[in-house]
């Protein structure tokens, strides 16, 4: 699919970190499926996966671990 921000690349499926910061927490989830645009680094995500990953990282910043991370495709995610 092509880019919408800047018609110049094909948008293609990655893997990528997520991190986020919360009260000096911070977690981290790897290995987030979306799309990105080669050419601007512009990223979609996709509806269930955002939910999802606000889930976990919000589950993860109000435990009592000062750096949390996780592999998404560890997590009980029902295969997409
Ligand atoms: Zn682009």
């Amino acid at each position: 699919m092509r880019c919408e921000r800047c018609d110049q690349g094909e948008r293609r499926t990655v893997k990528r970190a997520k991190l986020a910061e919360r009260d000096g927490r911070v977690a981290v989830v790897l290995d987030v499926p979306m799309e990105e645009c080669p050419a601007c680094a512009e990223r979609w995500l996709a509806w269930d996966v955002a939910k999802r990953l606000d889930a976990l990282l919000n589950e993860m910043l109000s435990g009592d671990i000062e750096v949390a991370t996780r592999h998404y495709s560890a997590t009980d995610v029902p295969a997409a």
